[in-house]
């Protein structure tokens, strides 16, 4: 492992610092302002910085890219939107798509023109993807798609969903599984949002009734979908490993700083014994996320894939969020369960991905769905069995490491 920044990493990082201190809004109130942002960081360069210059990326290494996503965790920057166009749907394209598709969709994706969803799992089809129903019947010059999603993010908001859909129900079932691109805005495509635990939908049912897929909008070859998917569903993975660790860092001071605040039987909560340990624990735990960061940027950066490794690291993070979050609630008291009018000394003042909702409730809410999406901890510690420690394999040998 390399711990090593090299000149031109340092003098990028203190380039990006600049950029960002010139040009990052405060708050971000709606969707257009978010995507105004989204659209200035790809003016910038910052926005899907790895994919190939001729489709409006910039080629860059994954050490740039994690430097960016790190400063922007630092700055407490907000998050770009299109997360899943720019994440999954936009490097299946580059990987797969043909010439046509990259010059048709790749841009859109990165001025936020055109929103994407991922449309793989469904209501019995999560953790055993290759179980999944949905069905695409060649139609001659179209495909004709029938079926049910689930938990699709982002999907209310969505132009278009990168879709696995069943192809041809006589072969062994992750045979019969073919990728397409399906325009989410047609009558046959019904989207239906979620109301989740946290109080917010950023989850939808989506139903697909005689929905088109034009024939040029399939990606790779009928009966490749699965592989694609297995291709993509770990990219970029370790572009933001590090700027995790700089969000959980950022959150563990502001924990810190309020556990020297409230107090406990007349002396602050940061003086008791039990909960400096706890505090310690979790401050260990996190430098040995860092360095399972490095590791996988180390990687990366030599141009090989962490493969089963990624599993290592979803796990730890996936846990560690919640044990971390869980600590939070136990400090934090009844400041942690406030999801309105809390005090600005109590507020979480961090920008994620799914929107700046800025309390410590929504955090804990949203640290149960990391053990779940891009695969369960179930799933990963089947993976890292079978595939690192060389354990005795499950019965069923296509279970993946799920969708997102
Ligand atoms: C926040 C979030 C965002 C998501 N976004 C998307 C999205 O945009 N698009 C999309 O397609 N999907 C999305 N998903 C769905 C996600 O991929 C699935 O929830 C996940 O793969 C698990 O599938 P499931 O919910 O069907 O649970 P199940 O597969 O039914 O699992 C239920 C329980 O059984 C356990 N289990 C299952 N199989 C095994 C096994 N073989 N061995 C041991 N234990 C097992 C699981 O660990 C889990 O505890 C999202 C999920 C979440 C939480």
């Amino acid at each position: 492992m390399d711990l090593n920044y090299t000149a031109e990493d340092v003098a990028f990082r203190k380039q990006v610092r600049t950029w960002l201190e010139q040009n990052m809004p405060r708050h971000i109130k709606n969707l257009d302002e978010r995507k105004a942002w989204h659209r200035k960081l790809y003016e910038g360069g910052y926005l899907g910085m790895g994919w190939p210059k001729e489709y409006g990326g910039q080629g860059a290494r994954p050490m740039e890219q994690a430097i960016v996503a790190d400063e922007m965790a630092r700055a407490g920057a907000p998050a770009p939107t299109n997360s899943l166009g720019v994440g999954i749907v936009g490097p299946t394209i580059v990987v797969h798509g043909t010439d046509a598709q990259k010059r048709r969709y790749l841009r859109k994706i990165l001025t936020a023109e055109e929103m994407w969803c991922q449309l793989y799992s469904e209501p019995n089809a999560g953790s055993d993807l290759a179980a999944l129903r949905t069905a695409a019947e060649d139609k001659g010059d179209h495909f004709l798609v029938n079926g049910q999603k689930i938990w699709t993010s982002g999907g209310a908001l969505a132009d278009w969903g990168l879709l696995l859909a069943r192809t041809d129900p006589a072969v062994a079932k992750h045979k019969g599984i073919s990728c397409f691109l399906m325009n989410m805005r047609q009558p046959g495509v019904d989207v239906r949002p979620l109301k989740q635990i946290t109080g917010s939908s950023e989850f939808c049912e989506v139903f697909m009734t005689n929905a088109r897929v034009e024939k040029a909008d399939q990606i790779g070859k009928l009966g490749e979908g699965w592989a694609i998917a297995q291709t993509t569903l770990g990219y970029e993975r370790g572009g933001r490993a590090l700027a995790r660790i700089t969000t959980y860092a950022s959150q563990y001071n502001q924990l810190m700083a309020a556990a020297r605040r409230l107090k406990r039987n007349g002396r602050p909560i940061l003086d008791d014994a039990v909960t400096r340990q706890k505090l310690g624990r979790i401050w260990a735990d996190l430098e040995v996320e860092r360095y399972g960061a490095l590791r996988t940027l180390t990687m990366l950066e030599r141009g090989e894939h962490p493969g089963a490794g990624g599993s290592l690291t979803k796990l730890s993070y996936s846990e560690f969020e919640k044990r971390f979050m869980e600590l939070a609630e136990e400090i934090l008291g009844p400041y942690g369960q406030l999801t309105d009018g809390v005090p600005p000394e109590f507020r979480l003042e961090v920008d994620t991905a799914v929107g700046d909702h800025g309390t410590w409730a929504y955090a804990f809410l949203w640290s149960r769905a990391g053990t779940i999406y891009a695969g369960s901890s179930e799933i990963q510690k089947n993976v890292i069995g079978e595939r690192i420690l060389g354990l005795p394999k499950e019965s069923r040998a296509d279970r993946v490491g799920g969708t997102r």
